[in-house]
């Protein structure tokens, strides 16, 4: 997990020293994918933390002083977006979630946390949005501030804090019911709901995430937790305050009382039936699948990917994702990172190629679509006049070769450059 760390050698610019920096960058590159389209010969200038100019090289003045920038056969992107991690959480092939949850404090997961922040950015997701610190409270909160702050890099972040579960489902479960066992989550039922919604606006949650379905059926399969008028009752609190519900869905059920809720995107969505994908597409609801995590938790218990055949979770999720391609409903990149490690973010990205998304499609939803869904569409996701300087620069073009995100030249975050290959 490490390995970006070992392999490259990159510069920390002193962002302590240059946030407030007014620097001016004339950024040119081969090919610039502006969240929409890939030009040829564009050039982007960046001054203090805005871009201030975007367009075909010619057209775009060089100012007096800028710093140049120029990498040999060159993508230059926005920042990309993660819409699905979980920063306090790392591989559980490392170890397992209950014994994250359970025996590791909230001061050692937060100091974890900062350093999967700094693998996210070095990565070049310069906006992620978190869904749950899975039992450190609300250290997401302040993992947020740290980083606006500039005291440690990290990716701007939106935040879920503790997110919301139906008593009697959540785990860690299957211990001796003597012992109070703290959760992932927060348990509320009923109208109690609404008390707890607002408890965790009040703390600092940017967004509400809600388990709309989970693993207590009498096989311990995935099944509904709570009703619409449930679900309905975090969303009409949540939505007062100006913040959507996000739902952790895989049954068609908890995905359908989700969408009729009232939630704005549906994580997981594995067992996704064409009607739920079409009335997700009808109500705008989008679908963040996560493919990612299905594919690391099948590896963890023993599946050598082309070697053996398909594990049975692998070939549902290849199935529900044809059909939501097919249905036209909005797709986000999101991988579930924390599942597998930080900084691998762009795994999600090839497995959606893989699964049937064109690499263009793929890297419009990363910029453009999830910053539409993480409502930062008129600051981040695209290459605009006086939208944030978050640029990503590659060698190759990912538009014909998605793993080419992985060639990581150069990431600037609101105007401060963060790693700069020689
Ligand atoms: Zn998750």
């Amino acid at each position: 997990m490490y390995r970006l760390f070992i392999c490259f050698c990159f510069f920390f610019f002193l962002f302590l020293s240059s946030a407030n920096s007014q620097a001016v960058y004339f950024i040119t590159a081969d090919r610039v994918f502006d969240g929409e389209n890939l030009h040829t010969n564009w050039a982007v200038v960046i001054s203090g933390d805005k871009i201030t100019a975007v367009g075909p090289v010619q057209q775009v003045a060089v100012p007096p002083q800028a710093i140049k920038v120029n990498y040999p056969n060159s993508t230059l992107l926005p920042g990309l977006i993660e819409a699905h991690t979980h920063l306090f959480l790392y591989p559980y092939n490392i170890t397992n979630w209950d014994m994250q949850v359970l025996k590791e404090t909230d001061s050692y997961r937060t100091i974890r946390a900062t350093v999967h922040a700094k693998n996210t950015l070095m990565a070049g997701f310069t906006t992620a949005r978190d869904l749950g610190t899975e039992g450190a409270g609300y250290s997401d909160v302040a993992l947020k501030q740290a980083i606006q702050a500039g005291i440690i890099p990290g990716p701007r972040l939106i935040v879920a804090g503790r997110a919301i579960v139906a008593t009697g489902t959540y785990g860690p479960k299957g211990y001796d019911h003597d012992q109070q066992i703290m959760l992932g989550a927060e348990t509320a039922d009923g109208n109690d709901l609404i008390r707890v919604t607002r408890d965790q606006i009040g703390k600092g949650a940017d967004v509400v995430k809600v388990y709309a379905d989970y693993r207590w059926g009498k096989e311990n399969e995935s099944m509904p937790t709570f009703s619409i008028e449930e679900l309905s009752l975090i969303v009409e609190t949540a939505k007062s305050s100006g913040r959507a519900v996000v739902a952790h869905a895989s049954t068609a059920e908890g995905m359908r009382r989700a969408v009729m809720a009232g939630v704005e995107t549906i994580e997981h969505g594995d067992g996704g039936t064409p009607e739920v994908f079409n009335l997700m597409k009808s109500k705008n609801v989008a679908l963040c699948p996560t493919l990612a995590a299905t594919e690391s938790i099948s590896k963890y218990k023993g599946w050598r990917k082309g070697i053996d055949p398909d594990p049975e979770a692998v070939k549902k999720h290849k199935t529900s994702f044809k059909s939501a391609i097919e249905s036209g409903v909005t797709i986000l990149v999101g991988g579930d990172v924390g599942v597998f490690a930080h900084g691998e973010n762009v795994l999600e990205m090839e497995l959606l190629v893989e699964y049937g998304l064109s690499p263009l499609n793929t890297l419009k939803a990363a910029t453009q679509v999830n910053a539409r869904a993480l409502h930062l569409n008129s600051q981040v996701g695209s290459l605009k006049e006086g939208w944030m300087g978050d640029v990503v620069i590659v060698s190759g073009d990912p538009t014909k070769n998605i793993s080419d995100l992985r060639n990581i030249k150069f990431v600037m975050k609101e105007g401060i450059v963060y790693r700069h290959e020689k």
